[in-house]
């Protein structure tokens, strides 16, 4: 499956990358829902924020983050090399501009993990993005997951746990939801949805189309 580009007899006709921003509270799965996602579209690439949290065990850097301490963030920062970056329970986190530039331009669609204050952040910058919230499908499962998980004090939990009312508000300034109470399926909801994106009349260039198509016919 191509999802970049239609051949045609002038060479092929290159589609307009975009962003998606996937936000949801901490536990809802978006990890889980991503990784099942990639294998299905090749030209879906994830971008890797830069952090101040110390890694969760297994996480490695440059895998799930690129692991920074205060001062190089704050670095970072001064040299604007940040797309947008937030504070989320004492740590700080942010997407590299350069990364996510570089694959729009090259026609791949670019899926980012991020919160609601970084989200809001890329709406004014990038409204051309896509916009998905994922949910868990009930307050008790979030809990549950995240004791699960194992990897955040109690006092982290509940922080986590009272910033996803908050996140929850914010529903409605996203283009879509996915309720995440079976893997499988909103991995392929999330997978439709930038199928459907890749469609859209608005990521091609139209005149480029129509010569394509007006060469093929006069065949
Ligand atoms: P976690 O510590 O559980 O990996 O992530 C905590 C929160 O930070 C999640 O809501 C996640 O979406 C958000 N996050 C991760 N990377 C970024 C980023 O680059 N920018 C922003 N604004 N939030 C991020």
């Amino acid at each position: 499956m191509n999802g970049q580009s239609i051949s045609g007899r002038d060479g092929r006709l290159q589609r307009q990358g975009f962003l998606i921003v996937l936000s949801g509270p901490s536990g809802s799965g978006k990890n889980s829902v991503m990784n099942a996602v990639f294998p299905t579209i090749p030209n879906l690439k994830y971008s890797i924020s830069v952090t101040t949290r110390p890694p969760r065990k297994g996480e490695q850097d440059g895998v799930n983050y690129f692991f920074r301490t205060e001062e190089e963030f704050e670095q970072l920062i001064a040299e604007e090399r940040l797309l947008e970056w937030a504070t989320f329970v004492g740590h700080r986190y942010g997407t590299p501009k350069d990364f996510v530039n570089e694959q729009i331009m090259n026609g791949n669609a670019v899926i980012m993990d991020i919160d609601i204050q970084g989200a809001a952040q890329i709406r004014e910058k990038m409204p051309e993005a896509v916009f998905v919230f994922l949910l868990p499908p009930t307050w008790d499962e979030l809990r549950q997951r995240l004791l699960r998980r194992g990897s955040d004090t109690e006092e982290t939990i509940s922080k986590r746990l009272l910033k996803s009312q908050e996140e929850i508000g914010h529903i409605v300034d996203y283009d879509y939801f996915i309720i995440n109470d079976d893997l499988a399926k909103a991995a392929e909801q999330l997978r439709h949805i930038i199928m459907s994106e890749w469609s859209k009349t608005s990521r091609v260039d139209l005149d480029k189309l129509q010569c394509l198509w007006k060469g093929r016919v006069e065949e």
